[in-house]
């Protein structure tokens, strides 16, 4: 099964695609994760990438789609797979049919959150994240047993350098707007999109969301 996340930043994926990794056993696959290993481990594709990601900038789809590609073809995604900030446009979507139909796939479900933009905005300053597990928290709303570490793995959590920074908050949001909330409408057309709001403001977040969802995929 082939799932994508979609929803602008904080809206809570990782935290859904965290749980749903859990209950389907299929791997996440996340392209921030991937590129922020690559820049952590200073490899070529690290380098080129944090240009665009510092800057809040989409990493151009010449690197992105054949990272992504290769990914899929691993082993442990032949039972499918969670993708979590891919695609990002109209162009990816379009590339990731191509790649899943090459092996008879094709997208089974698009989640999509959405969150009021001014809970966004503070989820995303709030937001801390294990460098080891990739697990996230918030400070506010999903704070860890104990302050800074991690509940699942004891590593000391840190702030994504991207969420320091207002002005690249910012972009990444404008992004979002101009690129990629247009998928909503292209996955609707295919008839697989599923939409959650995740808003404090209904006391339905990321964590209850992906029972729910959960819940329906194995009925
Ligand atoms: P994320 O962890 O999903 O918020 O991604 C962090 C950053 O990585 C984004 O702001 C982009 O700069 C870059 N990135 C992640 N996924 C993609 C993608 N599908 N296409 C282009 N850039 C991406």
């Amino acid at each position: 099964m082939i799932i994508i996340m979609l929803g602008a930043q904080g809206t809570g994926k990782g935290t859904v695609a965290g749980h749903l990794v859990k209950g389907l056993e299929i791997p996440q696959i996340s392209t921030g994760d991937i590129f922020r290993a690559n820049i952590k481990n200073k490899t070529e594709l690290g380098i080129e990438a944090d240009k665009y990601i510092s800057k809040g900038e989409l990493v151009p789809d010449s690197i992105t789609v054949p990272m992504v590609a290769n990914r899929l073809d691993e082993d442990d995604c032949k039972n499918g797979a969670i993708l979590d900030g891919f695609p990002r446009t109209i162009e990816q979507a379009d590339s990731l049919k191509e790649i899943l139909a090459k092996e008879n796939k094709k997208v089974d479900l698009v989640i999509n959150l959405t969150t009021p933009r001014e809970e966004i905005i503070d989820r995303m300053i709030t937001r801390r994240v294990c460098p080891n597990c990739k697990a996230t928290f918030n400070t506010k709303l999903n704070k860890p047993k104990v302050e800074g570490v991690c509940d699942f793995c004891g590593t000391n959590l840190v702030q994504r350098e991207d969420d320091k920074d207002p002005k690249a908050i910012e972009k990444r949001l404008q992004i979002y707007e101009e690129k990629t909330s247009p998928l909503v409408e292209y996955y609707k057309n295919e008839g697989v999109l599923r939409t959650e709001v995740i808003s404090t403001s209904i006391n339905h977040l990321a964590k209850e969301a992906a029972e729910e969802i959960l819940a329906d995929l194995k009925k």
